[in-house]
C-alpha cells in the first residue's frame, strides 16, 4: 500500500499538517509548520485540540488517509512521564508516536489506538526536561555488566521511527545536541528502517547517541513497505560510524520464512562488507524475533489484508506478557535454531561486535 507522497530516500512528505491550537503555542511546533509549508505540505491550523480527519466509511481509505497525515499535537503529562523499557534501553522517551512507513508486522498495531496518524510533539523542550529526573534510575544498564559503561540509556523510537520525520521536525537533531551537551552518564539510542541521516552528521553528538539501523533481507522487503532500502540504512550507519557515532544493528524481526538462513546470512554479510574498516566504531547487535498479539494480528490483518507475512498458529508458542496478555512467539525449537545461527554468524562475519540481547 502506498500512502507516502515522496520516496522513502527522499524523505517522507505527507499530504497534510494538522497543527492544534495548544501546538501553535510552542516554537517547536511553529517551527515544524513552517518546515512542513516550505515542502508544499497542506496545513491545517485546526481551532481547537481535537484532531479531525476527513471521515470515510472504507477503512482502506481511512487507513491511507491516516498514513498521509502528519499531526502537530502537545504531549500531556501522562505521554511525557517516562516508562521503563528493557530489554532496549531504561527509558522511553516520545518525540513521536506512529510512523509513514507500511510494514505488515508493525508492533505500533498493537501498542497504539485509533487511526494510524503521525503525531509529533511540539513541547520537546518540557520533553526534555523531564529526563535529568531519571539519571542513574534505570534497570537495564546497571543490572547488566556489558551495558554498564553507557550509563543510564533513553530510547526514542519505541513508538516512532524519528529519523523518518527529521527532514519535517529537526526533533531528532534537537535531542541529539541535548545529550551532547547533558555532562551525564547517559546515552540516546534511536533504530530506523530510513537512511538520510545528513542532517545529523555534523552535530556535536559527544558519543551519547547510539543510533543502530533495523535491518531485513531484501528478501523480505516485501514486509517494509515505504521503508529505505536496507543497502541505503547500512550505508547511513557507516556515515554515522564515521562520524563518530556509536552504532548498532538491530535485526527486527527476525522472521523464520522458508530460506531464512541464506537470507539472514547474506544480510548479515552484507552488514560487514557495509562496516568493513570501521573498526573504531563501538557496535552493538540487537536480536528480536517476529511476534505478535492476537489484538496486533487483527489490526494489521485489516491493514495489510494481502500480506504473505506468516500469522498463523503454525511453529508458534504462546507466551505470557509482563502485562498479564499472551503474544505468539516462535515454539522453542525454532527460537533455539535461529539463536545458534545468529550467534554463530554475527561472531563470524563482525567478531568485534556486542550482541546485547536475543528475544
Ligand atoms: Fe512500524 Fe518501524 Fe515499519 Fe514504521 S518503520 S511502520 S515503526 S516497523
Amino acid at each position: 500500500m502506498a500512502a507516502a507522497l515522496a520516496s522513502p530516500a527522499a524523505g517522507w512528505r505527507p499530504r497534510r499538517l494538522l497543527i492544534t491550537r495548544a501546538a501553535r503555542g510552542f516554537d517547536h511546533g511553529r517551527s515544524i509548520m513552517a518546515r512542513a509549508a516550505a515542502l508544499g505540505v497542506d496545513i491545517v491550523e485546526l481551532p481547537g485540540d481535537r484532531l479531525t480527519l476527513p471521515k470515510s466509511d472504507d477503512p482502506r481509505r481511512a487507513y491511507v488517509e491516516a498514513k498521509a497525515t502528519l499531526a502537530v499535537v502537545v504531549a500531556p503529562p501522562s505521554k511525557r512521564r517516562l516508562q521503563p523499557i528493557s530489554p532496549s534501553a531504561d527509558w522511553r522517551v516520545d518525540l513521536a508516536e506512529g510512523c509513514p512507513a507500511h510494514c505488515s508486522y508493525c508492533y505500533l498495531a498493537g501498542s497504539l489506538s485509533g487511526p494510524p496518524i503521525t503525531r509529533v510533539y511540539a513541547n520537546l523542550d518540557e520533553i526534555l526536561d523531564s529526563l535529568p529526573d531519571h539519571l542513574g534510575k534505570g534497570q537495564v544498564t546497571s543490572r547488566l555488566a556489558r551495558r554498564a559503561h553507557e550509563g543510564t540509556t533513553f530510547e526514542a523510537s519505541c513508538y516512532t521511527d524519528p529519523l523518518a520525520l527529521e527532514r519535517l521536525t529537526g526533533s531528532l537533531s534537537t535531542i541529539i545536541a541535548w545529550f551532547g551537551r547533558w555532562q551525564a552518564d547517559a546515552q540516546l539510542r534511536f533504530t530506523t528502517k530510513f537512511a538520510d541521516v545528513e542532517p545529523l552528521l555534523a552535530i556535536a553528538h559527544a558519543g551519547r547517541t547510539r543510533m543502530r539501523a533495523s535491518i531485513n533481507p531484501a528478501a523480505f522487503a516485501r514486509f517494509e513497505g515505504g521503508t529505505a532500502r536496507v543497502a541505503d540504512r547500512l550505508r547511513g550507519l557507516r556515515r554515522m560510524a564515521d562520524a563518530g557515532y556509536p552504532i548498532g544493528l538491530t535485526i527486527a524481526p527476525i522472521i523464520a520464512a522458508p530460506g531464512w538462513e541464506e537470507a539472514y546470512g547474506a544480510l548479515i554479510d552484507d552488514a560487514a562488507a557495509a562496516l568493513a574498516g570501521a573498526d573504531h566504531a563501538d557496535l552493538t547487535v540487537e536480536l528480536i524475533t517476529h511476534r505478535f498479539t492476537a489484538g496486533s494480528k487483527a489490526v494489521l490483518d485489516s491493514w495489510y489484508p494481502g500480506s504473505s507475512l506468516d500469522m498463523s498458529d503454525a511453529g508458534r508458542a504462546t507466551k505470557r506478557t509482563k502485562f498479564g496478555g499472551e503474544k505468539q512467539v516462535y515454539d522453542a525449537e525454532t527460537m533455539r535454531r535461529l539463536r545458534f545461527f545468529f550467534e554463530q554468524r554475527i561472531g563470524g562475519a563482525l567478531p568485534k561486535a556486542r550482541i546485547l540481547y536475543w528475544t
